[in-house]
């Protein structure tokens, strides 16, 4: 089999009334009407002399095109090229720029799209999902956690949370990482509002300095909270060390985190308990099993990060979570940047290769070729950046 075609599509919807900075960011009051005013993903194709065509998606947050054209523009290296050849492949994109610097940012998350659609096209091409390739057999079932609670006042947060529990999710995450004493206050009202037998988790987004992590961190004790996300700046390694050997609650990171080589920096500077690779942004599913073994060497588990991004994203990060025995845990999107508009990439661009049981909280993965996509090109096609 060869690749024929690579291109890469960006697609954006303008929000028309965002909420106030969904995530801790910070100068929040000034970057938040740059940073989510849009959805955005930026999808790469791939299509064979077979007539099987792949896909997979690159991270974005911000200039979704810096990816499509990274994408476009080193695709002639894949022209004739076997998809099947994924550790080649992939060696042969990152040398392109390993010496310049692109050990992360815009490069990786455009080699991560490609490395995505290289996997789905090998699925597709052998009838078999894409999980049973990365060494998983018949149904594999796993729990999901609702993402994510928002601050957004008191009221609005147990709200959140019963709809997310009558939803059937036996696990949720609460987003911190911005007025300590609110986000103390938020994880105390969701598990008084859950009750005890719910498994909170918490996510910082780097929100904190380290003093403050220390401090919130009681409280997630306290709350039986089943891990501590991005306490601290991904730089910090110093930080996540002091954190991870002064608190009891597992501290996860790795979702800003490129490559094999910033997952080692986590794990054996930081110390971390659990890694959260993204692998639209990673380096792909390649990578992603490097990560993998890396992180077992250290006893450290292995847990998806998704995020804000498409259903392509969403779709084949859940092979991973199907495959790898540690990922105990998916997560699944269920939150918008907006009340009232939905994100059309996240819910209309492809149904999702799985069932959702309401009764245990837990996903069955459907029995699907590659990713198990089913693109639906109107979303596209009404969303394209020219
Ligand atoms: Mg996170």
């Amino acid at each position: 089999m060869k690749i024929t075609k690579v291109e890469a599509i960006t697609c954006v919807e303008e929000i028309k009334n965002p909420i106030k900075a969904p995530i801790s960011i910070p100068y929040a009051s000034e970057l938040e009407h740059l940073v989510f005013k849009e959805y955005r993903a930026t999808l790469v194709k791939v299509e064979t002399d077979e007539g099987i065509t792949g896909w997979g998606e690159c991270m974005v947050r911000f200039s979704p095109t810096a990816t499509r054209d990274i994408v476009n523009y080193i695709s002639p290296l894949l022209i004739g090229k076997d998809p099947f050849d994924t550790e080649k492949i992939w060696e042969l994109m990152f040398g392109a720029m390993m010496n310049r610097g692109h050990y992360q940012g815009f490069y990786i998350e455009a080699i991560s799209g490609i490395d995505c659609a290289l996997w789905d096209i090998k699925g597709k091409a052998l009838n078999v999902p894409v999980y049973k390739l990365l060494g998983a057999s018949g149904r594999p079932s796993f729990l999901a956690y609702a993402s994510s609670i928002r601050f957004r006042g008191l009221e609005v947060v147990k709200e959140t949370a019963k709809k997310f529990k009558d939803a059937g999710f036996r696990s949720m995450k609460i987003k911190i990482g911005q007025v300590p004493e609110n986000d103390m206050a938020t994880v105390r009202a969701v598990r008084e509002v859950v009750g005890d037998d719910i498994e909170l988790t918490s996510d910082a987004n780097c929100g904190y300095d380290v003093k403050t992590a220390l401090r919130v961190g009681k409280v997630l004790e306290e709350c039986n909270v089943r891990w501590f996300e991005e306490p601290v700046r991904p730089d910090d390694y110093d930080g996540y060390r002091q954190l991870s050997e002064n608190l009891s609650v597992p501290i996860a990171g790795g979702e800003a985190h490129f490559l094999r080589w910033g997952a080692k920096e986590l794990i054996t500077q930081g110390k971390i308990d659990i890694i959260q690779p993204n692998i639209c942004r990673c380096g792909g599913v390649t990578e992603a099993l490097k990560i993998h073994g890396l992180a077992n060497a250290y006893n450290v588990k292995y847990l998806t990060h998704t995020g804000s991004c498409s259903a392509v994203c969403l779709a084949s990060t859940l092979h991973i979570a199907a495959a790898f025995t540690d990922c105990y845990m998916f997560e699944h999107m269920q939150a918008d940047w907006a009340k009232d508009q939905r994100n059309p990439l996240r819910w209309d661009l492809t149904p999702l290769p799985m069932d959702f049981d309401a009764e245990t909280g837990m996903i069955t993965m459907q029995d699907k070729p590659g990713f198990g996509l089913e693109i639906n090109e109107d979303v596209i096609e009404a969303t394209r950046v020219k």
